[in-house]
């Protein structure tokens, strides 16, 4: 076979242009740009290596990136990495539970408590009798006292209990749930797919608005293992509704399981002096139980107020069935989470929660108290003005009210910008009527000063 004769036309040896991926700069060279980033050498180098294998593969596209813009786009790119880093952010947008800064914050005591159990701790050590223990006799013991259930035990997350609980309790059977209760929690738990998952098959009853008891009743069979009741929590129904209520499911022989969502342990909040407007309609774990619940599950890092984890209390036999699962295995809490879930426990059981649950400190702090604080920062930053807000628990709790709060605003040409800088000092905040403003109620006092120099640094900008 012949080899077709060579296109002679775009002979570039007539017309010498240089190779431009002579014009690039070296990787090494790349690297020695970012010597100011305060980064580890092997990540500078998978930066610079990343940037100019992507200009090189611009080159073949047939474009001529300047050596400038390379150097420019690897800095661009190791300080987005650098700001990027976890670590402590300060969280002025009055959404307490923000589930993108890390929910619920914790206070000083659940922080030693987790400090102290990095080192070697018992965990699974019964150290009485020189034997094997169990992870769930500390933190999920106390979980169980503090809601008067029988039983308790801790995994991963919420979505970890309520998959758990299904599994060990119905894979194969049929769980009863209302329509209207077939949600999507944030961040992709849907109950049908979470349902499915687990082996169990479900069997919707009622409306998307009303379903009563006697549908659930309606639905019952030899297969049936449980009446699943899922808190709406970020969505709420208004007008001509109804769903039936847990007194009213338990007691038909079928065990009646809770998704609460949000671990508000007591609905009548007795560590407050009264129950908030904003709690309206939220589950209490305790009530949950005392109507009948055979199990409820809740996460660990919203009203509860304390780390990740997903919380399972109830009955002594059913929370045995979900530890002795598989699944449970591969869902467990680490040592660091139950330790700070013991110690936020043992603050329930001690009424000490607004002294040691930043949560429910800042959710109950007076409007005088924020205005005090919003006073004294404004002092520090010329043209800053105290401005009323309207915060809110967030996490899925508690839709739609609001929890009146005060911040401080700043009046700017371009509130947007402002707010990128802002971002970098780590204080995220909210833009409002062309204002950048920090929501007091949502930030640890500690960080005030923090805020009063990141706004005073705009306002002379
Ligand atoms: C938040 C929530 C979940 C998910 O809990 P995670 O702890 O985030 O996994 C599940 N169900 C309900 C009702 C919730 O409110």
């Amino acid at each position: 076979m012949n080899a077709p004769a060579p296109d002679r036309s775009s002979d570039r040896s007539l017309d010498p242009e240089p190779d431009p991926r002579r014009a690039l700069p070296s990787v090494e060279q790349v690297i020695a740009s970012l010597r100011a980033i305060d980064l580890p050498h092997a990540l500078l180098a998978r930066i610079a290596r990343t940037t100019v294998d992507r200009a090189r593969a611009s080159i073949d596209q047939g474009e001529r990136p300047a050596r400038e813009a390379v150097f420019a786009e690897a800095l661009d790119a190791a300080r987005r990495l650098t700001t990027n880093l976890l670590g402590h952010t300060v969280n002025a947008t009055g959404v307490l539970l923000h589930t993108n800064l890390g929910r619920a914050p914790l206070g000083a005591p659940a922080r030693a408590a987790m400090l102290d159990a990095a080192g070697a701790v018992n965990i699974e050590y019964d150290i009485e009798r020189g034997t094997r223990g169990s992870r769930h006799d500390h933190a999920g013991h106390l979980l169980a006292a503090a809601t008067n259930a029988e039983a308790g035990m801790v995994v991963n997350n919420n979505a970890a209990a309520v998959m758990l609980v299904l599994a060990a309790l119905a894979a194969g059977r049929e769980v009863v749930v209302s329509r209207g209760e077939l949600v999507e929690i944030g961040g992709g738990f849907r109950v049908p797919d979470v349902l499915r998952e687990s082996g169990a098959r479900l069997v919707e009853v009622g409306t998307t608005n009303r379903t009563r008891a006697d549908d659930f009743f309606g639905a019952r069979s030899p297969d049936t293992a449980m009446f699943l009741r899922i808190h709406a929590s970020n969505y709420r129904m208004v007008g001509f509704t109804e769903q039936a209520s847990i007194s009213d499911l338990a007691g038909a022989g079928v065990d009646v399981v809770v998704d609460a969502g949000s671990g508000l342990i007591d609905a009548t909040t007795p560590w407050l002096d009264t129950v908030p407007e904003w709690l309206h309609d939220e589950p209490g774990i305790r009530q949950c139980l005392a109507d009948g619940a055979a199990l409820v599950t809740f996460s660990g890092d919203k009203l509860l107020g304390g780390p990740q984890a997903g919380v399972i209390v109830g009955r002594a036999d059913l929370v045995d069935r979900c530890r002795r699962h598989p699944l449970a295995r591969a869902l467990r809490a680490d040592k660091i989470t139950l330790a700070g879930l013991q110690s936020v426990a043992w603050s329930y059981l001690e009424n000490r929660v607004v002294d040691e649950i930043p949560l429910w400190e800042m959710a109950s702090a007076s409007l005088a108290s924020l205005h005090a604080r919003a006073e004294a920062i404004t002092r520090q930053v010329p043209g800053a003005k105290i401005v009323t807000t309207q915060a809110a628990a967030g996490g899925g709790s508690v839709p739609g009210l609001t929890i009146e709060s005060v911040g401080v605003g700043l009046l700017l040409a371009d509130p947007d910008t402002a707010h990128a800088t802002f971002r970098t000092q780590r204080i995220v905040g909210l833009v409002r009527d062309s204002m950048l403003i920090a929501d007091l109620r949502s930030v640890d006092p500690d960080d005030d000063l923090r805020i009063a120099h990141a706004l005073a640094d705009l306002a002379r900008a």
